[in-house]
């Protein structure tokens, strides 16, 4: 037994389960380039405050599941729980907005939230996220969502993307007091947590987990009845263009997200499989203003790497490996030719075991290597190697180096 064991919820990412992490960080990483994102490396540590502001009181985020400290001089700071507020806090401190009219950014890293783990919930996470500032116009809506289509269908996972509006200053208010009149009328129903929720935040309640406050909001009214005009031409044209675009989506009337900042559009991507959340965002106009910038309208989602990877079922072939084995006093020719392999391109391991063919071949099988190079006594004086292919078994001897670049 290990003297010492990783935190609670926090965990090594090793083996098989990092190769699907890296095929999907990188898979996504690609394609932000193609849609001409630009990345930004953010602190992991915020003062408490930027969350609190911008993710919002009364949210299970702010409530409960960050990690909080004070630093030396007794500073109120966050561990970040995900990436927006940071993202913003760093677009207006180095003044991103005077440099060009509209700005696209994306990050990349750790996150943490103290939630209960489980399957796919972990207290430290990884995110991906993408956010364009300075675009109110739906076509960015929709270009990131088709950006979150392409994501998923690149990664072969089967997920419905579910939208919704939110509205904005002007229609949200008559739609909160509508949504307050209703859970009036079904408060036997709510969990103790939708009775604060629901003076405090009624949205919220549309977001809760448990069972009896997901039926208990079945009837209740939908935002998309109280947009205002500039909401549901927003809202409309932006499912005009997803249909241009062929990017699938469901209209879910109830979808509201966790966190306050959104205004206006939000959608995720859920796993048909599984029935978790992907990959989340939407529109967050106000926000930016809010945390002392210029007002700025602004769009973005995050993935969960974590989230993917489990669903990742084939991952692509990799290089095929070359094992070279030495027999006898030939270390020094050994090491030239796996210099020059590796030269050439390949993946090659010089094994450092001192053993007979048989162990020498083992260890070959169990490292699954594609193929063997051979050097004994015999070739290191012909300055040849001996290869051997451990898919067909087929084997040739060929001079080193002028006939390695012909056959290789
Ligand atoms: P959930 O409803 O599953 O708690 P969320 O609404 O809190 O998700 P967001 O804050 O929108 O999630 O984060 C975006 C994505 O980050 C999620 O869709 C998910 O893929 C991932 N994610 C969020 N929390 C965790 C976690 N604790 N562990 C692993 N991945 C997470
Ligand atoms: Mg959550």
């Amino acid at each position: 037994m290990a003297e010492f064991q990783s935190v609670r919820g926090f965990h090594d990412v090793l083996g098989e389960d990092l190769k699907r992490f890296r095929y999907v960080s990188d898979s996504i990483r690609k394609l932000l380039k193609l849609y001409n994102f630009e990345e930004i490396l953010l602190p992991v540590v915020e003062y408490l405050e930027v969350f609190q502001r911008s993710i919002g009181e009364i949210t299970d985020i702010v409530q409960k599941e960050m990690f909080v400290f004070q630093d030396r001089k007794g500073r109120w700071l966050a561990l970040r729980p995900e990436g927006t507020a940071g993202a913003v806090r760093a677009y207006i401190q180095n003044k991103l907005y005077a440099l060009k009219p509209y700005t696209k950014l994306f990050y990349e890293g750790p996150m943490f939230r103290y939630e209960r783990p489980q399957a796919g919930r972990y207290r430290q996470f990884h995110q991906i996220g993408a956010e364009v500032f300075g675009i109110q116009d739906p076509q960015v809506d929709a270009e990131m969502i088709d950006l979150v289509y392409t994501v998923l269908s690149k990664l072969g996972i089967p997920a419905t993307i579910e939208i919704n509006s939110i509205g904005c200053r002007v229609c949200r208010p008559a739609y909160r007091e509508a949504l307050s009149e209703y859970l009036e009328k079904v408060v036997g129903h709510l969990c103790d947590v939708c009775m604060d929720r629901k003076d405090k935040n009624p949205l919220r309640v549309l977001d809760c987990k448990v069972d009896t406050c997901k039926s208990a909001v079945k009837d209740a009214p939908k935002m998309v009845d109280y947009l205002c005009q500039e909401c549901r031409e927003h809202y409309n044209t932006l499912k005009s263009y997803l249909d241009k675009l062929s990017v699938p989506y469901r209209e879910n009337h109830y979808l509201v997200r966790g966190l306050d900042y959104y205004t206006k559009t939000v959608f995720e991507a859920v796993s048909d499989e599984l029935g978790i959340t992907l990959i989340a965002g939407g529109r967050y106009d106000y926000l930016v203003e809010e945390l002392g910038g210029p007002p700025t309208p602004a769009m973005g989602f995050a993935v969960g790497i974590e989230r993917l990877s489990m669903l990742i079922k084939d991952l692509p072939q990799e290089e095929p490996l070359y094992m070279v084995l030495p027999f006898g006093d030939v270390m020094d020719y050994a090491l030239e030719v796996v210099k020059k392999l590796r030269e050439m391109g390949r993946r090659v391991e010089l094994s450092y075991r001192k053993a007979g063919l048989k162990k020498q071949l083992e260890l070959a099988n169990k490292l699954k290597a594609d193929f063997v190079v051979i050097i004994g006594e015999d070739e290191k004086k012909n300055r040849r190697i001996t290869l051997k292919d451990m898919r067909t078994g087929k084997q040739e001897t060929i001079n080193f180096p002028e006939l390695v670049h012909e056959t290789l």
